[in-house]
């Protein structure tokens, strides 16, 4: 049972006010609210079991590592994956991406080839642009559509022998398209490349089973899922894990240390290098679990009905475009009105309470392809309800009066 009214309880920041208004928050997909269940295990840890893990003898050394490991387990039942020691928890989507930009040095030589989209995240083009310097690769891009999609058509003219690696988001964090990533990681797989998926903006939404889909990476970010900043995983195939070199040297992912040599540890300690985010990966799990226990159907057919009540009304105003209209889109809602300036429509609606984020998305690419500087974006969760798009709506029509 979908019951929003007790879910929303489970948030506290959404009981808060904003400029003396109700906070209305629709920038989920900058970063997700954390639940109380997450907020207490956070609490819980610092109370009770803080210690460094995977080093000591003692209790709380062990408690801490045992939990530590459970979150590890939960991480990879949650994203099908086949073994624990492919779940490699990072600092995030950008610092996951980083590991296998940095790997992938020494297996290129120039004149291979990497394909990326127009639809990419700035943190998923600069990593790729910084290893075809390194290495002489060249970058190749998918280009997009009006819709907001990718041409798969062009995709599969792009690829060929000299293809190595594809990277692509799962979902696009400006418009929400939702990219065909299984058609995708097969065409790839044709041409005998990896293809690494970021699931930053799709893990939200989207449980994805990892061993059907067969990507070679996977790699997202726990704020985005109800969990803490500064944590967040890289799903590697086994095999791609033992072939990419460690990304930083340090304490825990070495096995012997002499000044002549050291031998690395194995997976998935060789790209856990350092005391690791322990309260904020335990609390990944935590994130996941909470998710979870209210169900991906039901988030799914919730932010299905907020995105499509959301259109309806905001659609309504008078000069308003909506940029991204891909049948297979999320509930990310990126929008202009006539001549107006984003960022003014954001201030105007944020005196009004409401979080929406405006500019680039860190997707400039899409920016320019649309020739425009920037949208508002209003995304939506799924403890989101139909009475906020309401006042969104009612915002975004007193700011146009306002502006225009
Ligand atoms: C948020 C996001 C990122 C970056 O995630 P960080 O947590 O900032 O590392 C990358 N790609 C997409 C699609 C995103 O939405």
């Amino acid at each position: 049972m979908f019951d929003l009214t007790t879910i929303r309880k489970d948030f506290p920041i959404l009981s808060r006010k904003v400029n003396g208004k109700p906070l209305v928050y629709l920038d989920n997909a900058a970063t997700s609210q954390k639940p109380q269940q997450v907020i207490d295990c956070i609490v819980d840890y610092y109370s009770n079991y803080n210690a460094n893990i995977h080093r000591g003898v003692h209790a709380l050394s062990q408690e801490a590592t045992d939990k530590y490991e459970a979150a590890r387990k939960k991480i990879q039942q949650h994203f099908g994956i086949a073994k624990a020691q492919e779940v490699i928890i990072t600092s995030g989507t950008t610092h996951s991406i980083n590991i296998v930009a940095n790997g992938f040095s020494s297996l290129l030589t120039p004149g291979d080839e990497i394909i990326v989209s127009q639809l990419e995240h700035h943190s998923n083009i600069v990593p790729w642009q910084m290893l075809c310097k390194r290495t002489g690769a060249v970058l190749k891009v998918i280009p997009m559509n009006q819709a907001g999609g990718l041409e798969m058509d062009a995709y599969q003219s792009l690829l060929s022998s000299k293809t190595k690696l594809v990277f692509v988001n799962h979902i696009s964090n400006t418009l929400g398209t939702i990219n065909p990533i299984a058609f995708m990681t097969e065409k790839a797989h044709e041409v005998g490349a990896a293809i690494l998926i970021d699931g930053a903006q799709s893990c939200s939404h989207i449980k994805p089973d990892l061993v059907a889909l067969d990507c070679d990476f996977y790699v997202t970010s726990a704020h985005k899922m109800c969990g803490p900043t500064g944590v967040g995983m890289l799903y590697g195939k086994e095999a791609w894990l033992e072939k990419l070199p460690p990304y930083q040297g340090g304490g825990e992912m070495i096995d012997q240390v002499t000044f002549e040599q050291t031998t690395y540890a194995g997976l998935p300690h060789k790209f856990e290098a350092g005391t690791p985010n322990v309260c904020g990966g335990i609390a990944f799990g935590a994130a996941i679990d909470y998710l979870n226990s209210i169900g991906f159907d039901s988030i799914a057919a919730h932010e299905a009905e907020l995105l499509s009540y959301a259109t309806e009304k905001l659609l309504a105003i008078e000069g308003l475009k909506i940029y991204g209209t891909s049948k297979e889109k999320t509930s990310v809602i990126s929008f202009n009105i006539n001549g107006i300036h984003a960022y003014d429509i954001g201030t105007i609606v944020d005196k009004l309470g409401i979080a929406v984020r405006t500019g680039q998305h860190c997707t400039q690419p899409i920016m320019d392809y649309f020739n425009i500087s920037g949208t508002v974006r209003a995304s939506f969760a799924f403890y989101n309800s139909l009475e906020e798009i309401d006042v969104l709506a009612a915002a975004v029509e007193r700011a146009k009066m306002m502006l225009s």
